[in-house]
């Protein structure tokens, strides 16, 4: 059990990072939610996962792209034992064409977020004497697409960082891996399925299949519900000697 364990989950009230709040929730930590917005509902969603598992939960308005409010977000958080740094976003455009700003804040996100969260939470976890870091990268960490630079640069990016920041807790317990998702059903990827329908003319199914699951063996979604069992998982005991490295939650994507 996670119990007497906090969480801080960066992106966490949508999607994936929801999903593996809710998982290390019902796993006993309290958790902190996060992302740039400052909604009713964003500190709804806080009460009730935090009703609905017995544990405490708060939601810590933060924007990833920038530096100082990822360090704030755990100083504001004040305890650190599991950090998750999820928070992510994806822009598609050839490499000539890529518009800067999105380059920028695809790095500034996806990849330098946990550069500052992972700063500010070691030494939490060095006091505290125990600590997990969990970074989602991506099925494209470890493989490239086309029309995705950013993406792959930064989900790369976190992998190789993650390699580093377990050797300089290789002799603590704390560990840092990162999860590597294929795609994921995500309210994201749901919105794009009636576009991509009508740019293919296929049925729900077949573009599920045949366009989106095209480099997914298993032809199924990952689902956020297996994403936050394997975090749990890097969180147990059993997981203690897991450092430094990456599984893929993928359906066999980079097996291919
Ligand atoms: P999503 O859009 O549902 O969730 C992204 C989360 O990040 C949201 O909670 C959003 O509010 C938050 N966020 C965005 N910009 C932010 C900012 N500036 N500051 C703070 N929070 C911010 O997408 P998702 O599919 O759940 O993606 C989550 C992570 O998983 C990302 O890192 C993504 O790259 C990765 N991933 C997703 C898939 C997939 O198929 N969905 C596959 C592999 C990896």
């Amino acid at each position: 059990s996670l119990k007497g364990k906090t969480a801080i989950v960066t992106g966490s009230n949508s999607g994936i990072g929801l999903g593996i709040a809710r998982e290390l929730a019902r796993a006993g930590a309290d958790v902190v939610l996060n992302s740039f917005t400052d909604r009713d509902e964003d500190h709804a969603l806080a009460a009730q996962l935090a009703g609905e598992f017995g544990v405490a939960v708060r939601y810590i308005q933060a924007d990833m792209s920038k530096g100082e409010e990822c360090r704030n977000l755990i100083a504001q958080a004040g305890v650190c034992d599991i950090l998750v740094n999820n928070a992510g976003i994806q822009h598609v455009s050839p490499i000539d064409e890529f518009p800067v700003e999105k380059w920028d804040a695809i790095i500034a996100i996806n990849l330098n977020s946990a550069f500052h969260t992972t700063a500010a939470a070691l030494p939490m976890m060095r006091a505290a004497g125990w600590g997990r870091i969990v970074n989602i990268a991506s099925a494209h960490g470890l493989t490239a697409s086309p029309f995705k630079a950013a993406y792959v640069a930064a989900k790369h990016g976190i992998v190789g960082m993650t390699k580093t920041v377990a050797l300089e807790t290789a002799q603590e317990p704390i560990t840092c891996n990162a999860i590597c998702p294929g795609y994921v059903l995500t309210p994201l990827v749901e919105a794009q399925i009636p576009d991509t329908m009508a740019k293919y003319n296929m049925g729900r199914d077949e573009v599920i299949k045949k366009v989106m699951l095209e480099r997914q063996p298993s032809k199924e979604f990952a689902t956020v519900e297996q994403l936050g069992g394997t975090a749990v998982f890097l969180c147990s005991d059993a997981a203690a000697q897991i450092t430094g490295t990456t599984i893929s939650v993928d359906g066999g994507w980079t097996a291919l």
